[in-house]
C-alpha cells in the first residue's frame, strides 16, 4: 500500500526520534501467528481432496494457497523466507500459535499435532537459528482441538521439549522457563539487552469452547481462576513493576470482541464472561507495567484499548492497548459469511529497548491472488502504522485517537478496514453497522458494554437507564 520511499521515510523518523544510545535502542522483533499448516494441500487430483476445507470444491487450488483453505507448506516456506529478507536478525520472534488446520478431530491425534508443532518449529529454527523465540500454543495446538486441560499434560510437555532449545536461552523470573511452560503452557521472560520482559499467558484455559474449564462451577476456586493464572500475573506483574521492567503481555486468545461477526448484536466473544472481567481487571490494576499486549486468532489485523474504571464513562482515560496481529492462514472463516478470509501477514514491531515502548509495526503481507497467478510468492510490505495514522510512537491515548478518527472520518477507517483483512476486503462492503461493531470491539472490552455501544446507547444513558426501575418503583408508590 505504501512506497518503498515511504517506508525508509518511516523509519528514518522512527530513528531520528529515538537515538541510538548506550541505553536506548530501537529494537526489533517480528510477532507471527496462525499459520493452520494443512499437511494435505497438493494442486494435483481431486478437487474434493486438495485441502482440508471442502467448502469450495468447484475449482481447483493454488500453488501458494486458496482463500478457502489453509496454508500449504510453500505459503509457510515463503512467509518465513519473508522475515529472513526483511529482517534476518530481530531481537526476538513472538510466535503466538495455531499450527494445524481448522481439521475436524477424527482426523488428528496427539501425535499428528505435536508432529506438525514439530515441522513448524524446525521451519523457523533452520531460518533463525540464533534468534530468540517467545511461543504459545494456540486452541488449535491441542488434540482433541481446544479442550487444554489445566496444568501438566502430554502434548504440553511434548511441545516443551521441541521448544527446550528456545527455552533454555532465555532468561527466567524465580522459575525456569522450560518447567514453567511444561507444567502449565505459561511463562515469564526477559528480553535480553533490553528492559522488556515477556509475559506469556496459556489463555486457552479462558475459552469458552473448553469444557476443561468451561463447565467448572463458578463458585469453585479453580471454576474462577484456573491454574491460578490470573493470581500468577497479579503476582508476577507487581513484582515487575518494583524490577523496572517494561511487560509485553502476549497470548493467542485475545480477551474482549470479535470485530467481524455481525449476526448479533452482543457480538461473538472468546473467553468465558468471568475471565474475560478478570483480564480486564488484571489489566487495570497494572496497566502503569504492561507496555504492550500481543494477541493473535483472528486471523485479522486490528487493536482493543483498556480504560480506568470511571465512574463517568465519558471521562475516561485509555490506559492499555493490544494489537491482534493477521494469520499467515488465509482461510476463509466458518463462524459466519461476513467474517471471511485474508491476505496472509506477518509483522515487524520496532519498540524501544529502554522504555518497551513501541515506535512502530509494519506489517507485511502476500496478494495470494496474484503470487498464485504469477507463480511466485513476493511478499511486500504492506503499511506502517506510524505513517498510516500519523503517530510519533503507539500508546493507548494515540491509538484511542485513532480510534475516534476511525469514526468520525470515513477516510481513516477505510484504512483501518482494508489492513483488517491484510488487503483483502474492499472498504465499500463495511455498512454503518459494519464500522460500528469494528469501533465497539475496539474500544469496549466488557461484554455488555460492548452490547450498549452496538446498540448505540451512550455512556450517560445507560446510567440514565439504571436509575429507571428504581423511578418506577417510587411512581408506583
Ligand atoms: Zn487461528
Ligand atoms: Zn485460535
Amino acid at each position: 500500500m505504501l512506497t518503498a520511499a515511504r517506508t525508509v521515510a518511516a523509519v528514518v523518523l522512527v530513528l531520528a526520534g529515538h537515538p541510538r544510545t548506550a541505553e536506548a535502542r530501537i529494537g526489533t522483533f517480528w510477532h507471527v501467528t496462525d499459520f493452520h499448516y494443512d499437511l494435505n494441500y497438493t494442486t494435483s487430483g481431486d478437487p474434493k481432496k486438495m485441502c482440508w476445507d471442502t467448502r469450495d470444491v468447484s475449482r481447483s487450488v493454488g500453488e501458494f494457497g486458496d482463500y478457502s483453505c489453509d496454508a500449504p507448506f510453500s505459503l509457510l516456506t515463503s512467509a518465513v523466507n519473508a522475515m529472513k529478507r526483511f529482517k534476518s536478525n530481530p531481537d526476538f520472534i513472538l510466535w503466538t500459535g495455531d499450527d494445524t488446520a481448522h481439521v475436524p478431530n477424527d482426523y488428528f491425534s496427539t501425535e499428528v499435532v505435536v508432529n506438525i508443532v514439530a515441522n513448524l518449529t524446525d521451519l523457523i529454527a533452520s531460518h533463525f537459528p540464533n534468534t530468540p523465540v517467545f511461543p504459545v500454543l494456540g486452541n488449535h495446538d491441542y488434540y482433541p482441538k481446544n479442550q487444554m486441560p489445566v496444568g501438566p499434560n502430554r502434548l504440553q510437555s511434548e511441545v516443551a521439549d521441541l521448544w527446550k532449545k528456545w527455552f533454555q536461552q532465555l532468561e527466567g523470573h524465580e522459575e525456569n522457563v522450560y518447567d514453567s511452560f511444561n507444567s502449565s503452557g505459561r511463562y515469564v521472560a526477559d528480553v535480553a539487552g533490553s528492559k522488556v520482559t515477556v509475559v506469556a499467558l496459556n489463555t486457552l484455559i479462558w475459552y469458552k469452547s473448553n469444557n476443561e474449564t468451561a463447565l467448572l462451577p463458578n463458585t469453585s476456586s479453580d471454576g474462577l481462576d484456573p491454574d491460578e493464572q490470573f493470581s500468577w500475573a497479579n503476582k508476577l506483574l507487581t513484582e515487575l513493576a518494583k524490577k523496572g521492567r517494561k511487560v509485553y503481555l502476549v497470548g493467542h486468545i485475545p480477551p474482549g470482541t470479535f470485530e467481524r461477526y455481525q449476526q448479533e448484536r452482543k457480538g461473538f466473544h472468546w473467553y468465558q464472561p468471568r475471565y474475560n472481567e478478570r483480564f480486564i481487571q488484571l489489566v487495570q490494576q497494572h496497566a502503569h507495567v504492561i507496555e504492550a499486549q500481543f494477541f493473535a486468532h483472528h486471523h485479522t489485523d486490528s487493536f482493543r484499548l483498556f480504560f480506568e474504571e470511571k465512574k463517568n464513562q465519558e471521562q475516561r482515560i485509555p490506559i492499555s492497548y493490544q494489537l491482534l496481529s493477521p494469520g499467515v492462514t488465509p482461510w476463509r472463516s466458518t463462524l459466519s459469511e461476513e467474517t471471511g478470509a485474508n491476505n496472509p501477514g506477518i509483522r515487524l514491531v520496532y519498540y524501544n529497548t529502554t522504555t518497551g515502548k513501541v515506535v512502530d509495526v509494519s506489517t507485511y503481507y502476500l496478494d495470494l491472488s496474484a503470487a498464485n497467478l504469477e507463480g511466485r510468492a513476493e511478499w511486500q510490505l504492506e503499511y506502517n502504522f506510524s505513517s498510516t495514522y500519523n503517530l510519533m510512537s503507539l500508546n493507548p491515548v494515540a491509538l484511542y485517537e485513532v480510534a475516534k478518527n476511525m469514526k468520525a472520518n470515513r477516510t481513516v477507517f477505510d484504512l483501518y478496514y482494508r489492513a483488517n483483512t491484510v488487503g483483502l476486503e474492499d472498504p465499500e462492503k463495511c455498512t454503518e453497522k459494519c464500522r460500528l461493531l469494528h469501533y465497539c470491539a475496539i474500544t469496549e472490552m466488557n461484554y455488555s458494554r460492548f452490547y450498549d455501544c452496538n446498540n448505540g446507547v451512550r455512556p450517560s444513558w445507560r446510567v440514565a437507564l439504571a436509575v429507571v426501575p428504581f423511578l418506577l418503583v417510587l411512581v408506583a408508590r
